[in-house]
């Protein structure tokens, strides 16, 4: 079998030396143990925290040792009563094409008719419960908001604005980089107005885009997106602080907004949120963007890189902006 593991701290943007790709053999399973085939695998924005030795929500990715993210895949040996040979497993032991551990490491993935079983990891999985949560739990979204998304053509962004279209929302303007996903975001799916953060300021274009101004931000960007953003709130407004993605590959802290004063002078609630803490909602998500999805209401992309061996290449890729939609590596 094959994984990837950690070999050095990144400082700044990874480079291929800090990661090396090994063959190991896999020891027998023991009493309780399985063994799954993973078919796809997650790699994710906040897989560049766990590569720095820095206390987080979650610990550091550990040197030397297989990394891990979620995936997807097929039991093929089971020494376990739970789970079977043939059933399809969701688990968090990927950054590898075998993973194996007890049976209580992987659980049964739900299924549906006409569901791909990558949408698991994306649309009906993890990413997609960000987007609900944040949109609706933590920056309390109210029919007739206008509601703003950064990152707007990823995995989470997109689905933020079709749920808030979804639900009611007057306006939904999206920023995401390339004339491409600006053209996905107004067509596909659904935004009123959409922009090229990288084709100049964001203040401006989003003041353009909003001539009214917003009420809700969802925040997957930070830095120049959010000092954007709390120029062209209205009163009472709040954002969803879900990410920072334009800081993570920084060596320095980021500097602050240089308007926050705007939150005093407008009663503004910015409120952070980390999706972990809040599966009590996966439940109510996957009934609602379930029947969204089989209705043909919400739509989604994919972004597929062939290989386990170029699973480093994936998720350099999307911290640089290569996937559409979700990246996923198939194995
Ligand atoms: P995406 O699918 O959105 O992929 C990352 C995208 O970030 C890239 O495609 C790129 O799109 C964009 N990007 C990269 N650098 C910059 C930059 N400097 N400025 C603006 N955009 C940039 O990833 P996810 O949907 O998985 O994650 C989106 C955000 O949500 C991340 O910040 C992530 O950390 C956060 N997140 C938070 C969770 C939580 O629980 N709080 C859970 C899941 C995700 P482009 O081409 O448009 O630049």
């Amino acid at each position: 079998a094959h994984e990837w593991q950690l070999i050095a701290r990144p400082v700044g943007r990874p480079a291929p030396e800090d990661f090396r790709f090994v063959e190991r053999d896999l020891r027998p399973l023991a009493e309780g143990e399985v063994r799954v085939r993973n078919h796809y695998l997650s790699v994710d924005p906040y897989m560049r925290g766990r590569m720095d030795d820095a206390e987080s929500y979650i610990p550091p990715f550990e040197l030397y040792r297989a990394m891990e993210g979620g995936a997807i895949g097929e039991v093929v040996a089971s020494r376990s009563a739970d789970l079977a040979v043939g059933d399809t497993v969701l688990h968090n032991l990927a950054w590898r094409d075998v993973a194996q551990g007890p049976a209580s490491a992987f659980r049964r993935a739900p299924q549906a008719p006409g569901v791909p079983e990558s949408a698991y990891l994306h649309v009906l999985g993890m990413t997609g419960l960000t987007a609900y949560v944040g949109l609706l739990d933590i920056a309390g979204f109210k029919e007739g908001d206008t509601v703003f998304v950064s990152g707007a053509a990823g995995a989470v962004g997109g689905v933020v604005g079709q749920i808030a279209r979804l639900k009611g929302a007057a306006r939904v303007i999206g920023s995401a980089g390339g004339p491409a996903k600006v053209d996905l975001l107004t067509g596909k799916y659904g935004y009123d107005a959409a922009f090229d953060y990288k084709q100049g300021d964001v203040a401006g274009q989003l003041a353009k885009a909003a001539p009214d101004g917003i009420d809700v931000y969802f925040d997957n960007v930070g830095g120049e997106h959010l000092e954007a953003a709390l120029a062209s709130f209205n009163r009472d407004g709040r954002a969803a602080i879900c990410g920072m993605i334009s800081g993570y590959n920084s060596e320095h802290p980021q500097p602050a907004p240089h308007n926050l004063f705007e939150v005093i002078k407008k009663g503004l609630t910015l409120r952070g949120f980390t999706v972990g803490f809040h599966t009590h909602r996966m439940r109510d998500f996957a009934r609602e963007a379930g029947a969204w999805l089989a209705e043909g209401r919400l739509v989604y992309d994919e972004t597929v890189v062939d290989g386990v061996e170029n699973t480093l290449e994936a998720f350099l890729g999307m911290m640089d902006g290569a996937n559409t939609g979700k990246m996923l590596v198939r194995v």
